[in-house]
């Protein structure tokens, strides 16, 4: 099992939730058995579709994502005024901050404000030593990810390397956000997942 104790310490140390599944198939297990007959956002995620969440909580929920439903801009304004909202973040710091670099906005708004409960799905591939390096891996190696697997024609996809900060008409990178903590008047949980999941 990889050894979640420094991160899994500094994040309740903030004031999260944090619970520890060996699998994503458990945490979504857990997920499914808490969040019922209320009204679920979801952010772009490739960590909650591979969870199969969507359409778990959908038989005993009212979901939104954008990444299922049309029209997306539609869906990106509705899961904004969700009671609880699912994501997962481009990078954890063992020191307890969480990076996530976004296009729309859409996702990052809702870490910050506008829910009861954020879920946070954290695979061990995203966990960095500090936050320079948690920094770092947003966006040298999620957002190139991201670009390439959007079929952008930025350098970080043409190359798939790094970042080059680009200034391309087809940039995924608008936006970074820190979580330092937890938001004031938010429930904030965190699973973390000794798996590889998500860019
Ligand atoms: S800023 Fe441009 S080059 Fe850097 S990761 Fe984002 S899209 Fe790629």
């Amino acid at each position: 099992m990889f050894d979640f104790s420094i991160v899994e310490k500094n994040l309740k140390d903030k004031g999260y939730e944090v619970k520890v599944y060996e699998t994503l198939k458990e945490a979504a297990d857990y997920l499914d058995s808490v969040i019922d007959q209320t009204t679920v956002g979801i952010g772009g995620s490739g960590t909650v579709k591979e969870s199969g969440l969507y359409e778990r909580l959908g038989a005993h929920n009212e979901v939104v994502w954008h990444w299922m439903q049309q029209p997306a801009d539609d869906a990106r304004v509705r899961a904004m005024n969700t009671d609880v909202y699912l994501t997962s973040v481009n990078a954890l710091a063992e020191t307890g901050e969480m990076v996530s670099i976004d296009g729309c906005g859409n996702r990052v708004a809702s870490m910050l404000f506008g829910h009861r409960k954020v879920y946070y799905l954290i695979g061990r591939n995203k966990l960095e030593k500090t936050y320079d390096e948690a920094v770092w891996r947003a966006r040298n190696i999620a957002s190139p990810k991201r670009a390439q697997q959007m079929g952008r024609k930025t350098p970080c996809a043409v190359n798939a390397d790094k970042c080059y900060d680009c200034k391309s008409p087809e940039r995924v990178c608008h936006g970074m956000v820190t979580l330092w903590e937890p938001m004031m008047g938010m429930e904030a949980e965190i699973l973390l997942i000794d798996e590889d999941l998500g860019l």
